[in-house]
């Protein structure tokens, strides 16, 4: 037991002075949803951290717990009609914990873990290379009952990968088709060059073919979304300053990234240097610059390159970090829209997490399990031919919650199936 927050970087008591108790971002809270308890709501949160700040509360066991079960998904931020940030709210206090809470052995190593190996692409390559062979047991036999349920959901949610997604890399200069309007950089991320790189390749092709000069740092690493979202700022700030020098070295007019989660931490630069004089400016202006693939190709206007149909139904899942954290819900559906013969479905509680949530599904798998199970039921409601959805923590999430209830549809992100309308190639080869 100790005071809950030192003078390090405590949430910032005018942020939360913002929230007047009035409760309408209960509903929209996904753990509120499943347990019904209010200090597992977003105003029972703040409340926790205001306990926090007044000396109420102690950094006990059950604190912690409540702040663990978020999933910053940040649904309640879209509910609520005063304003409140959450964001650097539960970034700040996560901040605390981190530093401050003495978790146990297992749950510190599982964690060191995880820190130490998906934020840094050629370790993340190394440690999947293995999956080859390991995957070709898990999927004949069922996963071990006897497995922590933490390794029973790295083993469920472990990707498919093959030689060439693990090698695949993307040209670091693709020049625009026809006139040029803009250079644009490109985040290839951790997760998403080496599990779904056609997403990457799409991305590419989709720019290029709209008339944009297209640069994809070699140089670049993490962007520190993870870090960020886990409270370990100063990993998170490390990640920030390397990957702003990046792409202000390739000299580009935006930067554009197809991982949601990414996006909304980049943008979110501008806040998390705020205190440091030498990276203050640039980071905001680097976050002024960051746009989501979607958000990209409509802020290009007129589309130049022919359509071809795909006659399909599509379920649009939105990303919680794309929808919730950067408020992008249009942009996503008119890249969908824009394709002919794709008809858009409505998914009832769109609006919820599938329980994905950066590292959330493996640190908290059960919660995740019952979100994610909960998330397949829906989309099967509407019967689509296709999901899709715009960060790679949400498709994996989705193909292992849709492969325990034994749904078959492939997910992929929009910006693929643009890719695939301006390639005319059919379903089976997207
Ligand atoms: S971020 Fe998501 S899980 Fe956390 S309090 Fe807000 S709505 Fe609930
Ligand atoms: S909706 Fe906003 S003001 Fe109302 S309880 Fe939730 S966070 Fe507080």
């Amino acid at each position: 037991m100790s005071v809950v927050f030192d003078d390090r970087h405590p949430p910032d008591r005018a942020l939360i002075d913002k929230c007047v108790h009035c409760g309408f971002c209960l509903p929209s809270c996904p753990t509120y949803l499943l347990w019904g308890e209010e200090m597992d709501s977003p105003r029972g949160r703040i409340y926790l951290m205001k306990g926090g700040l007044d000396g109420r509360a102690t950094m006990s066991d059950a604190f912690v717990r409540h702040f663990d079960a978020c999933l910053g998904c940040m649904a309640c931020v879209t509910a609520c009609p005063s304003g409140v940030q959450y964001s650097p709210l539960i970034e700040a206090t996560r901040g605390q914990i981190e530093r401050r809470y003495e978790r146990s052995l297992a749950d510190r190593l599982f964690r060191r873990a995880i820190f130490s190996v998906f934020p840094y692409p050629n370790r993340l390559r190394l440690a999947l290379a293995p999956l080859f062979l390991l995957q070709s047991v898990t999927r004949r036999l069922p996963i071990p009952s006897w497995l922590s349920p933490r390794l029973r959901a790295l083993m469920t949610l472990a990707p498919r990968v093959t030689w060439k997604s693990l090698t695949a890399t993307l040209p670091e200069r693709t020049p625009a088709v026809g006139a040029k309007r803009m250079t644009v950089g490109v985040l290839t991320g951790c997760v998403q060059r080496l599990v779904f790189p056609n997403v990457n390749t799409a991305t590419v092709n989709v720019l290029a073919a709209e008339g944009c000069d297209v640069v994809a740092p070699r140089a670049q690493g993490c962007c520190g979304a993870l870090a960020l979202h886990a409270g370990r700022l100063d990993d998170a700030r490390c990640f920030a300053r390397s990957t702003i020098a990046v792409f202000e070295r390739a000299g580009v007019d935006h930067v554009v990234v197809n991982a949601a989660g990414c996006g909304s931490s980049m943008k979110e630069y501008g806040q998390l240097l705020a205190g440091d004089p030498k990276w203050a400016e640039r980071a905001r202006a680097f976050s002024a610059r960051v746009r989501d693939v979607t958000e990209m190709v409509a802020a290009l206007g007129e589309p130049r390159a022919a359509r071809h149909p795909l006659p399909l139904r599509v379920a649009y899942q939105d990303a919680c970090h794309l929808a919730h954290a950067q408020g992008i819900r249009q942009a996503p559906r008119d890249v969908l829209r824009s394709i002919p013969g794709i008809e858009l479905l409505t998914l009832p509680e769109a609006d919820i997490c599938c329980g994905s949530a950066g590292i959330y599904n493996l640190v908290e798998p059960d919660t995740a399990e019952q979100l994610g199970d909960r998330k397949v039921r829906l989309i099967d409601s509407v019967e689509p031919d296709i999901v899709s959805t715009a960060n790679p923590g949400c498709t994996l999430q989705l193909r292992a919650a849709a492969s325990r209830l034994a749904r078959a549809w492939p997910i992929r992100h929009p910006i693929e199936l643009l890719d695939a309308s301006l390639r005319g190639v059919p379903l089976r080869d997207i």
